[in-house]
């Protein structure tokens, strides 16, 4: 693989639900240390192509290429074990476990147990509210709170490439841009994100390229900067 090749490429992703198409047609680059925004309104596809790339959902046709290698088709276990690490929409947390040992399960696929110390202090400084509940029971938590705890669990597999499955959804603001904050923050220290939103400034403001979809297909793509005063957005997302 050159230096220049992105970490995650996706070409030609159909992904069929019996005779439904839930993906079409969706192709996009995620480059190393860079974060993508996947935009479009309810049903375009972003979850299942999030949920594809994590093996969670079986590919049709296409590849998806991580760091040289076409994962596509390959199970969820192997898939987090490559670097990749998906916060689902709905969270599934165990919802009966305190929150640090929600933590821990993130840490399973990780082959050196001697790093997970270092990984938990790393999300307790990313999300201190976190940390505060570290005792507490995930399904006595808020909704932003279950939010912080799904991506802080995705973090402790270490990720070279982190999923994020519509963060803000449902979440109050003043959560929504604490989440965001967070967001930056790991884009500073180098994190690679591929983050599914259809809140349209929110991720545009976040990520350095985006990609649209409608309908299960990309339609439109551009720098995060140019795609935020591009008519043709607001176009697509009331379906005109
Ligand atoms: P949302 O914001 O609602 O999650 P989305 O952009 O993530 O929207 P998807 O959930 O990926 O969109 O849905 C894409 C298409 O696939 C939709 O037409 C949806 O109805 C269909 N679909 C999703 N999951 C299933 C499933 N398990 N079985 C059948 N069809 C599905």
């Amino acid at each position: 693989m050159s230096s220049t090749a992105p970490m995650l490429r996706i070409e030609h992703l159909q992904v069929r639900y019996g005779d439904l198409i839930g993906v079409a047609d969706v192709s996009l680059d995620v480059p190393t240390g860079s974060v993508v925004a996947l935009l479009g309104s309810n049903g375009a596809g972003k979850t299942t192509t999030l949920n594809a790339i994590a093996g969670i959902v079986p590919v049709s046709a296409g590849s998806v290429t991580f760091a040289g290698e076409n994962i596509a088709g390959q199970p969820a276990y192997a898939v987090v074990r490559k670097g990749l690490a998906l916060s689902p929409e709905g969270w599934r947390l165990f919802t009966q476990q305190s929150v640090e040992n929600n933590l821990m399960l993130g840490a399973t696929p990780l082959a050196d147990r001697s790093r997970i110390l270092r990984l938990l202090e790393r999300v307790y400084s990313v999300f201190p509210r976190l940390s505060e509940r570290r005792k507490q029971r995930a399904g006595t938590m808020s909704g932003g709170e279950r939010q912080m705890l799904a991506v802080g669990r995705a973090l402790m597999s270490d990720p070279k490439l982190l999923l994020l499955d519509e963060p803000s959804l449902g979440l109050a603001p003043a959560i929504v841009d604490s989440m965001y904050d967070a967001f930056a923050n790991l884009h500073k220290d180098g994190q690679t994100i591929l983050l599914a939103e259809q809140s349209v400034d929110l991720a545009l403001e976040a990520a350095d390229h985006a990609y649209v979809l409608q309908v299960g297909r990309t339609v439109l793509e551009g720098p995060a900067r140019d795609l935020a005063t591009n008519p043709d957005v607001q176009r697509i997302y009331l379906g005109v």
